[in-house]
Parts: structure tokens; C-alpha cells; sequence
């Protein structure tokens, strides 16, 4: 079917949800664009511009350097405490209040689902709500520790062993939190509608499972500024602005 308008499209969408019996958000650092926190890929603002991701954000250049990574994720990290959910964060707590979502998975760390109300979130890639030291492995909470190093720039360390602290974000070469992970996949399997938003899916294994769960037969909605590999998947595909769209479709969902 092809769907001419935003309108039409907002509404295919809406009745997706009123039809779904199991739904569930896929979310990437898109949506919370708007509350001030950039994204990877976009251009000039995007956070691998100018920068080597293996020597930053893999687990191995962390272990090396620890201070070049919390250089390179200290803006990111000012700008993380500081934000506040927006209109797309909101409405997806909104839609599992009314019971029209059944969870959120998200690969973003910047915690703003729970801020804005979500109950039941798999965070894929980990978030700043603690840190681990790497030798001991004694577990801190993350923000004064975070809040520490962007007053002092100095690498923050163990109070028991004086190891390296590191928040508990998903690094280039570390596993994903394997039980977070199973719980994400085991509601993949029960869902039959997956609203996937502000993801560019090319981080593997996370951005894969919106196409594996379209090849399983859940309806994809994407919302998404720029195309993504599942667009050919999807039966409604908006390229544009989450935290303006979002607040449509659940208007929409409400009236049906
Ligand atoms: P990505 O940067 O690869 O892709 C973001 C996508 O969102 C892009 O395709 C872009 O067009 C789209 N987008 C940007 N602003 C949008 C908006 N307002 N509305 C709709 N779409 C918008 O991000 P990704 O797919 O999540 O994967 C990369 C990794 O980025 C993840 O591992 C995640 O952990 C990490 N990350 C997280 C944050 C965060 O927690 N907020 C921030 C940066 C990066």
C-alpha cells in the first residue's frame, strides 16, 4: 500500500497501535536530538567527527589511554546530566501508561526513558547510572563520579583499589549486558508491532533486530530523519522530526 501523506500516514500508524497487541520501541541517540544531545553520524555535529572510534570508545584504546576516552565523552556527558526528556521520550511513556506499548528497547545510555516515565526498558548499550572499576570490579554510582571528572578533567578511580573507573556504557569490543540482551529478545519474539525511532540500525548486534523481527513477521513503523536499511521493511516510514511526530500518531491513537 502506498500512503500519499503525512496524515495518511500518521493515521496507518495510529491504527497499527489499536490493532497491536504487543508493541514495543526501538530507539536510538535520534530521539534525543532534541534534548540537546547529538547523535553518532550526523555531519559536523555528529560525535565521531574528527575522531578514531577504536582509539576513544573501544574497550581495548580505554584500557590504554582511559584519559583520551573520558576527553572525548566529557561533552557528551555535560550535556547527558544536564538534559531533560523531550516530547518523544514523553509520549512513549505515555503510550505504555495507557497501555498501547509494552516496553522500550534503546541503545542509547543517556538514561532519558526513565527520566520521562518508561517502566519497562532493556538498555542494550549500557547508561550512566553507574560505573565499574576495571580491576576490582566495585560497582559506584555514576553521576557524582561523572559530575567529578567534567569539574576536574582528572580520570576517576577506585576508592577500594584504585583501579580505573568506567561508566557502565557499552564500549567497542565488550559484550552486550548479555541478560538485558536475552529479556530484549524474549519481548522481540512476543511482539507484533515495533516503532523504531531515531536509529541509523547500523550498530550490529542492537541494530539488527528491528529487520530480524520484520523477517519474523512484527510490523515496523520507522521514524527516522534519513533512510535506514529497514525502510524497505516497514509498513510506515516518516522521515522526520520524533518529538513531533511521536505526539501525532498517540493524539490519533487516542481518537481512534
Ligand atoms: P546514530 O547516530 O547511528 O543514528 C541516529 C539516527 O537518528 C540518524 O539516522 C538520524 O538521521 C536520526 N535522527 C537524528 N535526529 C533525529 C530526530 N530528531 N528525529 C528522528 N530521527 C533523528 O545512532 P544509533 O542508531 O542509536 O546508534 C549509534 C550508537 O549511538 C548507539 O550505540 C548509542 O549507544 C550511541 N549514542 C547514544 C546517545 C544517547 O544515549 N543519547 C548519543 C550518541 C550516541
Amino acid at each position: 500500500m502506498i500512503f500519499e501523506t503525512l496524515h495518511d500516514k500518521i493515521a496507518h500508524a495510529a491504527s497499527l497501535f489499536k490493532q497491536s497487541h504487543y508493541a514495543l520501541a526501538f530507539t536510538g541517540a535520534g530521539i534525543s536530538t532534541d534534548s540537546g544531545i547529538p547523535d553518532f553520524r550526523s555531519q559536523e555535529l555528529g560525535l565521531w567527527h574528527n575522531v578514531d572510534a577504536m582509539t576513544v570508545a573501544s574497550i581495548f584504546g580505554f584500557k590504554r589511554n582511559p584519559q583520551a576516552f573520558y576527553d572525548w565523552v566529557a561533552p557528551l556527558t555535560r550535556t547527558t546530566l544536564a538534559a531533560r526528556p523531550n516530547n518523544a521520550h514523553i509520549t512513549l511513556a505515555e503510550l505504555e501508561r495507557r497501555g498501547f506499548l509494552h516496553g522500550v528497547i534503546t541503545q542509547n545510555i543517556d538514561m532519558l526513558h526513565t527520566r520521562a516515565g518508561s517502566q519497562c526498558i532493556y538498555e542494550l548499550h549500557g547508561h550512566m547510572r553507574t560505573a565499574t572499576c576495571i580491576s576490582c570490579f566495585k560497582v559506584f554510582e555514576g553521576e557524582p563520579i561523572l559530575k567529578q571528572f567534567i569539574e576536574d578533567g582528572r580520570v576517576p578511580h577506585c576508592k577500594i583499589c584504585n583501579g580505573v573507573l568506567k561508566p557502565d556504557v557499552i564500549l567497542f569490543g565488550e559484550q552486550l549486558p548479555i541478560r538485558e540482551f536475552q529479556n530484549a529478545q524474549e519481548a522481540v519474539r512476543r511482539c507484533d508491532l515495533m516503532l523504531v525511532v531515531g536509529s541509523s540500525l547500523e550498530v550490529a548486534p542492537a541494530g539488527d533486530i528491528p529487520l530480524m523481527a520484520a523477517r519474523r513477521g512484527t510490523k515496523l513503523i520507522i521514524i527516522n530523519l534519513e533512510p535506514t536499511p529497514a525502510d524497505k521493511m516497514a509498513e510506515v516510514v516518516i522521515h522526520a522530526r520524533a518529538a513531533e511526530i511521536l505526539p501525532e500518531i498517540a493524539r490519533r491513537v487516542e481518537s481512534l
